[in-house]
């Protein structure tokens, strides 16, 4: 059985066929799904899905994007959400200072105060960082109870080694099987230096896999809406990449996400 760690099931993408969507993953192997907080309302309906569906696991999270949501009272409406047991971390939070739409500060106060939401709780946490690497680590250095993982890696081979000996968990999406760009340009060029990486450094007992889907489909569906089932040849990549059989991927990363999220 394989799972997929991150998806955004409750995204008005999947309102026409999300049922169907649900069981092609089951039939795919895809036993287990995390689906992803990101605001209030995409919070609310993750918590709904889970309680829906068997397969699924709900997360509550204020994306750095949303950071003004992360008010006194909505941080007490997601307590309130994460004493029901489905509900398995709290993300996805963190920073992002890409085309920010809020400020470092703002996302900053959001970010530490999910993290506290996290302790108070017990529960592990799923990091979204982008352009903010260094912000984000010297935020986590101060939540080093916490497990966390860094969701759709992406950065240098430098920060996932500090992410590891940081005692973090990487997750990789359909990234990684895009081809490299020989001119060095194009949309897959920032995703070039994940394949020596993934090869070298991340230790299996780390890994764990992620669609972040409707986003980010992996090849042979690229361009295509992403889907838990196509978490599938995420693994497949990771097993080529690593000289594994697709067996030793699928345990491996099935097993971290297990002891991660406690499902
Ligand atoms: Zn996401």
């Amino acid at each position: 059985m394989f799972i997929d760690t991150h998806a955004h099931l409750d995204f008005e993408d999947f309102n026409k066929d999300r049922d169907e969507i649900i069981s092609r993953a089951a039939t795919a192997g895809v036993g287990k799904i995390i689906n992803v907080g990101a605001n209030m309302a995409g919070s609310r309906a993750s918590v709904d899905l889970a309680a829906s569906y068997g397969s699924i696991y709900a997360t509550v999270g204020i994306h750095p994007h949303d950071a003004q949501e992360a008010t006194e009272e909505n941080i007490s409406e997601m307590s309130e959400m994460l004493k029901d047991g489905r509900v398995v971390a709290v993300g996805e939070i963190g920073l992002d200072y890409f085309k920010s739409k809020t400020s470092p500060a703002l996302q900053k106060e959001a970010f530490v105060r999910q993290l506290n939401l996290a302790r108070d709780h017990d529960l592990p946490v799923i990091i979204h960082t982008r352009d903010a690497e260094d912000d984000v680590m010297d935020i986590l250095h101060r939540f080093k109870d916490l497990r966390a993982v860094i969701h759709f890696f992406s950065g240098s081979p430098e920060f996932a080694l500090n992410a590891i000996e940081s005692g973090l968990y990487v997750s990789f999406t359909g990234v990684i099987t895009f081809k490299p760009r020989a001119s060095g340009a194009g949309s897959g060029a920032r995703y070039d230096h994940l394949r020596e990486q993934i090869v070298n450094s991340i230790p299996i007992d780390r890994l764990m896999i992620e669609t972040d889907c409707p986003f980010a489909a992996p090849t042979p569906y690229r361009g295509w809406r992403n889907e838990p089932a196509f978490v599938v040849e995420i693994a497949r990549k990771l097993a080529e990449y690593r000289g594994v059989s697709l067996d030793v991927i699928e345990e491996a990363t099935t097993a971290n996400a297990e002891k991660f999220f406690n499902l």
